[in-house]
């Protein structure tokens, strides 16, 4: 298979394991979001597929080829990888178009200027072919450097939070021009992050990491719908947690049952809401201690027997002080303790 394979892939520096048993594909030409919090071991995946480390333990493919196992490691300019770093990392000295033309040494030097006009076309900044990187804006800085990594036609691209130092109107704007690009080079592409937004709107596929583990890996609405773990549901928004003993085949919050068919009565377990599968009607045994503006929805916090939980709902929605609250079971997941 070609694309990006990690299996069973372990990296400790000293005595701490940064990563510890890592599997996950990423298929070709699809784009898969590393997410994450900070430390999670997110660039430690990317150091190592691009060859600048060495595994402990495992095995890394590329293309379908052995790239990095226990002592080997096919040096990183053997293995045909683009990277976009958070910085950029342009060529301050060296014009867009020359340095979209840097990592084309094998061509000719007519070929090599006209592929690297193509690809600044392809991210939309022909025009800016002669100006230097001081002359151009953050996004389009990521947009050259997106178009240099993709002109030598790479087995896979990999960016390092290539959204987190835009505002937020560019971000979107960017992130949605950098798939368009992805998406029509047909490059495989993992990305890191620590949004959960940014994976959700950008990728093919999530792999969501804490402390070096995989916790789920999947397509963005399966994991979204489907938590395998409390954490897996927590990196993808804001949940609500409710930990309990199941009868009837249900946890009982102080919001109202969640389904736990799949646990045995009599056991101790977890319940999780997600805050937009809360939905509130006026008047109701449940207080409303907050309503504050969030986007495009309100986040209310709500209060009932000593517990305060948080639910998105649709903004401007006339609440009152109390409301009764009713729980989407396409938001609620039970776990075992
Ligand atoms: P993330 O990219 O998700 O923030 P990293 O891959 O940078 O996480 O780091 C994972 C873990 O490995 C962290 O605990 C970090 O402190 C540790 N780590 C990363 N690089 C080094 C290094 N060169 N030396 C020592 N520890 C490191």
């Amino acid at each position: 298979m070609n694309g990006v394979k990690l299996r069973n892939v372990r990296r400790s520096y000293g005595k701490t394991p940064a990563l510890d048993d890592v599997s996950f594909t990423a298929p070709e030409g699809q784009v898969v979001a590393l997410l994450g919090a900070s430390g999670s071991g997110k660039s430690t995946i990317l150091r190592l597929i691009a060859g600048l480390e060495a595994v402990d333990a495992g095995e890394i493919h590329l293309g379908g080829a052995r790239v990095s196992s226990v002592g080997f490691m096919l040096p990183t300019e053997a293995r045909r990888i683009g990277m976009v770093f958070q910085d950029y990392s342009l060529f301050p000295h060296l014009t867009a178009g020359a340095n979209v033309a840097f990592g084309l040494d094998k061509l000719g030097r007519a070929t090599r200027d006209e592929t690297a006009l193509h690809w600044l076309d392809r991210v939309g900044l022909k025009h800016r072919a002669g100006a230097y990187p001081h002359e151009l804006s953050g996004g389009e800085q990521q947009r050259v450097a997106l178009a240099r990594a993709l002109a030598p036609k790479p087995h896979a691209i990999l960016l390092d939070e290539p959204f987190s130092g835009l505002d937020a109107s560019l971000r979107a704007e960017l992130r949605d021009a950098t798939l368009a690009t992805l998406g029509e080079a047909h490059t495989t592409t993992l990305f890191v992050t620590h949004d959960a937004e940014d994976a959700l709107q950008a990728a093919d596929r999530l792999v969501i990491l804490k402390s070096g583990h995989v916790l789920q890996e999947g397509p963005p609405r399966e994991v979204y719908d489907a938590p395998a773990s409390v954490d897996a549901a927590a990196a993808l928004g804001p949940i609500n947690i409710f930990k309990g003993v199941i009868k009837n085949g249900a946890i009982d919050t102080p919001f109202g049952p969640v389904a736990a068919k799949h646990l045995p009565n009599g056991s101790q377990a977890t319940a999780v809401v997600r805050a937009e599968a809360l939905t509130l009607s006026p008047g109701g045994g449940a207080r409303v201690a907050a309503l504050r503006p969030h986007g495009a929805h309100d986040l209310a916090r709500i209060e009932s027997q000593g517990a305060t939980w948080r639910a998105l709902t649709p903004a401007r929605q006339p609440l009152g002080d109390t409301v009764s609250v009713e729980i989407q079971s396409a938001g609620a997941f039970a776990f075992s303790d």
